[in-house]
């Protein structure tokens, strides 16, 4: 099974997983990448998987659907047109045709009802995880709290450390700007910026992650690292609490970055 990143607008990866003949669609916000991939090497689309309703992420269904009929799933607490499966937590999305099978994860905190993709047969595990987890970051608290932000980021990091981690945006280098000045000493971090400027200068995707090298690099998974702390200290004038008030005052740091 391979697994592309499809460029879409600035900054946004539509990932397409396929076996040669059928193909599987992951938060497709613009049709024409998809389109264009499917038709250059006739794959027919069997599957669409959608992480939340924000338009750089569902905007392509329309016209997707308007030519097949495939199942989408998408997040049930969230109205998004175009979806036809609804899933939350607990639920396992099935694609037959593929031999696919994914377990969902509720990760609200980007949006209300912010879902993740787990696959259940792929080795080593892989993840959809949209804009909740990113390298060396995390998307924006648009609808959520930090403490959903702390149980979201909690749940994608207790999965298996070498979980590939498919993230839609390749905000890798900003955030690692950002990871700098939030955890100024962390010599892990030092050489995984090394290696993904050379993967950008070299225009590869930084992309996937792993989960490893998220909790090694992500000041947003190392909250209660005392590097961090005393950052977000320094940054706000006083000492947070505990972890979730290190994790708000990160975001919140990170905003005005
Ligand atoms: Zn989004
Ligand atoms: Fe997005």
């Amino acid at each position: 099974m391979d697994i592309i990143p499809l460029p879409a607008f600035r900054d946004n990866y539509i990932w397409l997983m396929h076996d040669g003949t059928r193909a599987l669609v992951v938060d497709p916000g613009d049709a024409g990448p998809v389109r264009r991939f499917l038709g250059e090497h006739g794959l027919k689309l069997a599957a669409i998987l959608v992480t939340h309703h924000h338009a750089d992420h569902v905007g392509g269904l329309r016209e997707l659907l308007g030519e097949r009929t495939v199942p989408v799933f998408g997040p049930a607490t969230e109205i998004i047109e175009g979806v036809s499966q609804p899933v939350a937590e607990g639920d396992t999305v099935r694609i037959e045709q593929m031999g696919l099978a994914f377990a969902v994860l509720d990760i609200p905190a980007h949006t209300a009802g912010h879902i993740a993709y787990v696959s259940l047969a792929a080795q080593p595990g892989l993840v959809f995880c949209g804009d909740t987890l990113f390298s060396a970051g995390c998307g924006r608290l648009f609808e959520g709290t930090p403490a959903q932000l702390a149980r979201a980021l909690e749940k994608l990091a207790a999965l298996p450390d070498d979980t590939r981690v498919y993230c839609t945006h390749e905000y890798t280098l900003s955030n690692l700007a950002f990871a700098c000045a939030a955890e100024p000493d962390n010599p892990a971090r030092d050489a995984y910026l090394r290696a993904c400027e050379a993967l950008r200068a070299a225009g590869r995707p930084t992309l996937p992650t792993t989960i490893a090298q998220e909790k090694a690099i992500n000041p947003f998974l190392r909250c209660a690292m005392p590097g961090v702390t005393d950052a977000v200290a320094t940054y706000t004038g006083s000492r947070p609490a505990d972890a979730l008030a290190c994790l708000a005052a990160l975001r919140a740091w990170k905003d005005v970055f």
